[in-house]
């Protein structure tokens, strides 16, 4: 790293807050708890952030509860509070480059992909939903029952929302929590994860430059089992929005039994992406490396298991490896990077035991593997992996790895490849890649995924509806969409 660069990154951790952000101001975790910064990519630590406590998400859950029923925030028009989220966006823009710094040195992953990606992304989002504002509507309804009745609905907010999220893309997850919950009129405690809290801390700084009043955004930062928890479970909050694996899925669940609040839940996935004999393997191979490699395949929609038509499966592996061996895995930090690390040690852990599980079931590695895997200095680092001789029933075929690792099989028919793409507990996404528009349309029908791409993959929009199939959600954020998930339809009847 030059001295210019040492400086700015030394410039963007000095400028992150320090403390949970409570009620507007910032403020030390009750029992003065902290949690190690690991920089991915040397091991090391940068700095501490505070460990939330239950007692921390009681004060956090009364702030956002006072600024909801007290403050301004639901008194603005719809149009002053798009101002504000407008406003938000712009302010990301402007500090751009701190926020690329940041989210590369928390998560691991190439500054070129947090400049061109995950900033961009996350300030078109703010937009978006800025955009959003002024159009929440209801109906007029004609209803039989006897009388005159003027009859119509109203979207009103839900009131305080808890939102917990993940480590992959800590700032564009942020972004897809706050921004429509913001716009609806909701105020806001959130739960950034424990490895990568760096981004959300300023975006909530951020978003009181922008103008939201305090107590609307609360950020109490923690462990899943403390913070987590506590804010699931609170009594006092109306929604939790969760982002993260199917297994705490499961237990966000369970923990919001206790007042029925509303839940909504992006969860895993292990999308199958099919690749037919006809397609335009020019486009097909190097789309679907990056569909598993992107972000180091730390991605919920990645294209992790493929199929591939008999036909080209010799040409499209060979062309996959080629392509898998010749990414460039180095530092997050590092321009020429195009794969980081994995972000905590934790998971370099998780991926492993996958890797080791699929040659111990039979697995071949054609690129990467558990030998090429053993790491780079005290970086996190596992090298793109393609395992072949695969089946349905291993564990690295059944279950996400959330690394970059890639399992393919070959099929014969349309029947079968149906057959084996829906063989999941999973369905956030899927790939299909053909020339014949008859055979796009039919999978498109069959496939049970909540997004399916046809001759792409991962085209994720704030326009475009984004949710999951069978055990990978609940509910679709994005889009007009994602308006329901934050507020509550009320019915009026008038009598005339
Ligand atoms: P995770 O479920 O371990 O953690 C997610 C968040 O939940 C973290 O903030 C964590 O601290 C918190 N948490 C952990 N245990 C908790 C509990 N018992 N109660 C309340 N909160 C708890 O997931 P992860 O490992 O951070 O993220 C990876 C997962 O997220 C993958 O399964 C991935 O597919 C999924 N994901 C899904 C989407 C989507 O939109 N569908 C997007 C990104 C990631």
């Amino acid at each position: 790293m030059s001295a210019t660069e040492s400086t700015a990154v030394d410039a963007a951790l000095a400028a992150v807050p320090r403390g949970l952000f409570i009620g507007g101001a910032w403020v030390e975790a009750t029992g003065g708890g902290v949690i190690p910064v690991v920089d991915p990519s040397t091991g090391e630590e940068i700095m501490e952030i505070a460990a939330g406590t239950a007692a921390d998400v009681d004060l956090a859950v009364a702030a956002a509860r006072d600024a909801y029923e007290n403050g301004p925030w639901t008194r603005l028009s719809p149009s002053e509070r798009g101002r504000i989220v407008w406003r938000i966006a712009e302010l990301v823009e402007e500090h751009g480059e701190e926020l690329a710094l940041l989210e590369t040195l928390d998560v691991g992953k190439p500054i070129a992909a947090s400049r061109a990606a995950d900033v961009p992304l996350t300030a078109d989002y703010f937009r978006y939903m800025a955009g959003l504002a002024t159009k929440i509507t209801g109906e007029t309804v004609a209803i039989s029952t006897p009388g005159e009745w003027h009859s119509f609905t109203v979207r009103e907010p839900l009131g305080v929302i808890g939102q917990i999220i993940p480590w992959n893309f800590p700032m564009l997850m942020a972004a897809w929590k706050l921004a429509p919950a913001l716009v609806t009129g909701n105020a806001v405690v959130l739960k950034p994860a424990e490895d990568t809290s760096l981004t959300a801390l300023r975006l909530a700084q951020l978003a009181q430059e922008a103008g939201v009043p305090d107590g609307v955004v609360n950020v109490v930062t923690g462990y899943g089992h403390v913070v987590g928890v506590a804010l699931a479970g609170h009594p006092d909050v109306d929604k939790i929005a969760f982002t993260g694996s199917t297994e705490t899925g499961r237990e966000i669940v369970r923990a919001a039994a206790g007042n029925l609040k509303k839940v909504s839940l992006e969860l895993g996935g292990k999308s199958p992406n099919i690749i037919f004999g006809d397609a335009d393997l020019s486009q097909a191979i190097p789309t679907s490396a990056d569909a598993i490699f992107y972000n180091a395949g730390e991605s919920c929609v990645a294209g992790s298991r493929l199929y591939v038509h008999h036909d080209v499966y010799d040409e499209v592996i060979d062309g996959l490896a080629v392509r898998a061996k010749a990414i460039r895995v180095g530092p997050g930090l590092d321009p020429e990077t195009e794969m980081g690390p994995l972000t905590s040690r934790r998971h370099l852990d998780r991926v492993r035991g996958f890797l080791e599980s699929g040659a111990a079931e039979g697995a071949e590695a054609v690129a990467g593997g558990v030998r090429d895997g053993a790491g780079d200095g005290d970086g996190f680092f596992v090298d793109p992996t393609i395992l072949v001789n695969t089946r349905p029933d291993m564990k690295v075929v059944r279950e996400e790895i959330f690394g970059p690792v890639l399992v393919a099989q070959g099929f014969d028919d349309v029947d079968e490849v149906v057959a084996l793409a829906n063989d999941s507990q999973f369905g956030l996404a899927a790939g299909v890649w053909t020339k014949d528009l008859a055979t796009a349309h039919r999978m498109v029908r069959r496939l049970r995924a909540g997004s399916v791409y046809v001759n792409s993959y991962t085209v994720t929009d704030p326009a475009l509806p984004f949710g999951g199939f069978r055990q990978s959600g609940w509910g679709r954020e994005h889009g007009r969409e994602v308006l329901e998930l934050y507020t509550e339809l009320k019915s009026v009847a008038v009598a005339i």
